[in-house]
């Protein structure tokens, strides 16, 4: 009877390696617009998303990203090494955005002078070319945490409208802090670029967390890293400023998977209660950094 109950178990044992063949491809996260999600399946497999092959690491893992008007439906294609393929069709929440309308901005922030468009171009050439990279190491794996505490001054996707004119959606989140706070990076990652004073985003700082996944930091007042350094999650390299373009202090971070704007507030989750909120609850949600009646920190 013991045998046959062990020669039951080899033979479920042996059935295993079938069943994980259809789990080659598992995702975590959530389809959503402005969401990442990472995905796992063998390595040396291919995969497509949106027309585009993805990097994928030795282990399997990859990365794929939905932008901010990504459509309701979405295929994922694998092709394992054996030659096998797997598809998975993902349902995308869809979200709606407010529209925000900033009026009595002086007629340079809302058009640029014709004089500073050579300048704004090669600047954000600059920061495309440090969103193009495609480094193999999956440093994202450290998971993301908030770089700055504070509160939340303009969220990801809201429409704006300046002077009447409408400009590009907020991609950004924008945490207001005092002048001086620490930014600290939220996912391992390489130092991709440091710039002291761009025209629209002031001290910038851009960090590559691996498979064309960037974070960008806007704003800032002091950096403390250079590119070319390899940084980890909650180690310093800034502090939060109002450089470029910006009606007070704050930081204004940016994920990006290549083109792709991501929602920063999706990856990092809930934002831990700063020891302010903890000592005066009043103020949690108040206009504590801004004066009353003064337009809130943020990026236009
Ligand atoms: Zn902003």
């Amino acid at each position: 009877m013991m045998r046959l109950l062990v020669a039951f178990f080899i033979l479920c044992l042996s059935a295993l390696p079938a069943a994980a063949q259809s789990g080659q491809l598992s995702l975590e996260g959530k389809p959503i617009q402005g969401g990442l999600m990472r995905g796992k399946t063998a390595p040396g497999a291919t995969v497509t998303f949106d027309g585009k092959t993805m990097r994928v690491a030795e282990d399997g893992v990859f990365l794929i990203g939905f932008g901010r008007e990504a459509p309701a439906e979405m295929t994922v294609e694998v092709r394992l090494p054996s030659g096998r393929a797997l598809t998975r069709t993902l349902q995308v929440e869809q979200r709606s955005y407010d529209v925000q309308r900033i009026d009595g901005l002086p007629q340079t922030m809302v058009t640029p002078p014709p004089e500073l468009l050579a300048r704004i171009r090669s600047e954000n050439a600059e920061i495309q070319r440090a969103r193009d990279l495609d480094t193999a190491v999956p440093f994202f794996r450290s998971g993301f945490i908030w770089p700055a505490l504070g509160r939340i001054s303009g969220i990801y996707g809201s429409q704006r409208i300046l002077n009447g004119q409408p400009r590009q959606p907020h991609y950004g989140i924008d945490i207001a802090a005092p002048k001086g706070t620490r930014v600290v990076t939220p996912a391992d990652g390489v130092v991709a670029l440091v710039h002291p004073d761009m025209y629209y985003t002031g001290a910038t700082i851009v960090i590559d967390h691996g498979h064309g996944l960037t974070s960008a930091f806007l704003h800032l007042d002091e950096t403390f890293v250079e590119v070319g350094e390899i940084v980890r999650q909650g180690q310093r390299i800034a502090t939060v400023g109002s450089s470029g373009r910006s009606t007070g202090a704050h930081l204004d971070w940016r994920v990006n998977l290549f083109d792709i704007r991501l929602d920063p507030a999706l990856l990092a989750g809930p934002m831990p209660k700063t020891g302010a909120e903890e000592a005066s609850p009043a103020s949690a949600g108040g206009a504590k950094a801004t004066a009353p009646g003064a337009p809130a920190p943020r990026t236009q």
